[in-house]
């Protein structure tokens, strides 16, 4: 491709939204352009890149017997009726002439289930992995980081259908070897995490995580063992601790805190610290209520609350809802005097603790030493604090855990019956008796996957594209256009690399050469071969992006010594098999 042809607008000045460094450099190097909120065009140099990884991630899964097919983005919204998930505010909708009511598909288990129902009735048409790559639609809150959270983006996703669960096992165990392929072949750096599974639902779901200081995800990982999870999954073991004596303990004491409602505020209006105070949060788990309690310098994790009352959906309990139930305002909720058939759990931490402060449910004043067991019943003891950094590994005895963050590449799961029964889609099993389909399914996000490469491998000048994900695998440099024997050099060598395959961006453009080099380091092809002054001794200099040190070749050699290249490079990003 001639740069003096080709579309490469590339951007001098970066809005300041843009704060990720790969938003600014995939930006800056011409590699997308925001349309809306959320909403980017791929340009040319991008696309290409998109493309690629499109085709990994087609090649690992036909390799694993992967069917691909293509569903519609405009979903009927019956079908999510089916499920219960037409109601999520994460959805586009829309309506027909008509009056129909449609959603641009945010994720397809409805769709590829109503196929499958209709299509697959006996045991013998299974196993099946069907997939697609496409865009999906998510009417995120808040779009970020460019195409790393938009609103519009493109997907890979797959589903198995299974008979019973040792081969759905088996289908999610391949699957999950097949992405960490991929994601080598992109030269993605990834690690595997136990995760929540969200809107999806279903049992055991992992995700993979780039790690990335830009990254969305607080992901948490044992020093000892390898357990990782993300933080808003990261399970902590029960501490058992021993609770102290309370024989010595004053009676419980109501106390004026005028304005005083966060932890901060109470803290310094009672002169005393964080740990000795005992959050009370009220929160609905499947719309019923519940209250949960986390020592005030920590995070009360939903979806551990969620779990421990075996539910589906957790959401914070509204303003109004809390004065209604507690008799206070927000801020001054606390355990003594709830409805006594008010679920009251409590994180395993505060077994340890007793002589705390809480508030009082009533407006502007708290409760000090106060003791479970006797100002209040003993709550329901459950893991149920956001884990941190230092906190105890819960899979190995004496691990600890370290932070990190990480940017969510893809995300596997194992659904069992959770869409099939729903929507009924039976098979008949050898035995002649009707069953729902195991399912699996799993998620990558391609257009993600290019801010994740670029956030993954850059320096101060620009993206340092592996080579296998690399919109052009070379860039040709022809340093001085006005120079007969540098255009003539350029010229050939552009022929001889076109012939051989080679992938070539040819910077012929009427351009300084610092402006060139600059360009050709912002965009980061993998090979640059620069065709300047030393033509004079026969010569042209060929270098890669990340490392730079040129080497000088005499110009009949520069072909076979840059296909050689290409072939170490490539080599370098082929996973084991
Ligand atoms: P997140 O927790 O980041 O919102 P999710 O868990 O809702 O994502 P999944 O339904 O698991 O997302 O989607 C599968 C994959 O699609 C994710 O692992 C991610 O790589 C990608 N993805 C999800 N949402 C977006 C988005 N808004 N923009 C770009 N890629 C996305
Ligand atoms: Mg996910």
């Amino acid at each position: 491709m001639r740069a003096s042809r080709y579309f490469m607008p590339t951007l001098r000045e970066v809005p300041a939204e843009a704060e990720l460094i790969s938003h600014q450099l995939l930006l800056r190097g011409g590699f997308i352009r925001k349309q809306a909120a959320g909403v980017y065009v791929y340009l040319p140099l991008g696309w290409r890149v998109i493309r690629k990884i499109e085709q990994i991630v087609r090649e690992e899964t036909d390799r694993i017997g992967g069917i691909e097919l293509f569903m519609p983005a405009l979903v009927p919204q019956e079908l999510l009726d089916e499920t219960g998930r037409s109601g999520l505010d994460i959805l586009f909708r829309l309506k027909d002439r008509h009056g129909r009511p449609f959603t641009l598909g945010f994720t397809h288990e409805e769709i590829i289930t109503d196929i499958v129902r209709h299509a697959v009735s006996s045991y013998r048409q299974m196993p099946l992995l069907l997939y697609q790559i496409q865009t999906k639609f998510r009417d995120e809150p808040r779009p970020r980081g460019g195409v790393i959270r938009a609103r519009e983006f493109l997907m890979y996703d797959a589903y198995s259908f299974d008979v019973d669960e040792e081969a759905m096992e088996r289908a999610y165990q391949a699957v999950r070897d097949a992405y960490l392929r991929m994601f080598h072949r992109m030269g993605l750096p990834t690690i595997i995490v136990e995760a929540e599974a969200g809107a999806i639902g279903g049992g055991r779901n992992e995700e993979y995580m780039v790690v990335a200081e830009g990254g969305e995800d607080k992901v948490l990982q044992c020093d000892t063992c390898g357990y990782g999870a993300n933080a808003e999954r990261c399970e902590l073991p029960d501490p058992n601790l021993v609770p102290p004596p309370i024989n010595t303990v004053p009676p419980a004491q109501k106390v004026a805190t005028p304005n005083a409602r966060t932890v901060q505020e109470v803290t310094a209006f009672l002169n005393t610290t964080a740990d000795r105070l005992v959050k009370t949060l009220l929160m609905r788990v499947d719309g019923k209520p519940a209250a949960a309690m986390v020592r005030g310098d920590r995070e009360l994790n939903p979806y551990k609350l969620m779990h421990a009352l075996n539910g589906e959906s957790v959401e914070m309990m509204d303003a109004s809802s809390i004065e209604q139930l507690t008799g206070a305002p927000v801020g001054f909720s606390g355990p003594v005097g709830l409805p006594p058939d008010l679920p009251l759990l409590a994180d395993y931490e505060l077994k340890g603790l007793q002589d705390f402060i809480t508030g009082a449910n009533e407006a502007d004043a708290h409760l000090v030493h106060v003791c479970w067991g006797r100002d209040f019943p003993e709550p329901q003891w459950a893991d149920l604090r956001v884990a941190e950094a230092g906190d105890r590994c819960p899979r190995c005895p004496t691990g600890t855990l370290r932070e990190v963050r990480g940017i969510e590449v893809g995300h596997i799961f194992q659904l069992g019956v959770k869409y099939s029964r729903a929507m009924n889609a039976l098979f008949t099993d050898a035995q002649g008796n009707l069953k729902p389909i195991l399912m699996g399914c799993y998620g990558l996000g391609v257009s993600r996957c290019l801010a994740a490469i670029a956030e993954a491998h850059h320096d101060e000048h620009g993206i340092r594209f592996p080579i296998t994900v690399a919109p052009f695998e070379v860039i040709l440099i022809l340093v001085n256009p006005e120079d007969g024997k540098q255009r003539e050099t350029a010229e050939q060598l552009y022929s001889a690399l076109l012939q051989q395959g080679v992938e070539v961006l040819y910077d012929d453009r009427d351009e300084r050469s610092g402006v060139k080099f600059k360009d050709a380091d912002l965009i980061g092809i993998p090979i640059q071969v620069v065709v300047g002054r030393a033509v004079q001794d026969g010569q042209v200099e060929v270098r890669l992006r990340a490392d730079k040190s040129p080497q000088r070749l005499a110009i009949a050699n520069a072909p076979a010594h840059v296909l050689a290249l290409i072939d170490d490079l490539k080599r370098e990003l082929e996973p084991a098999r």
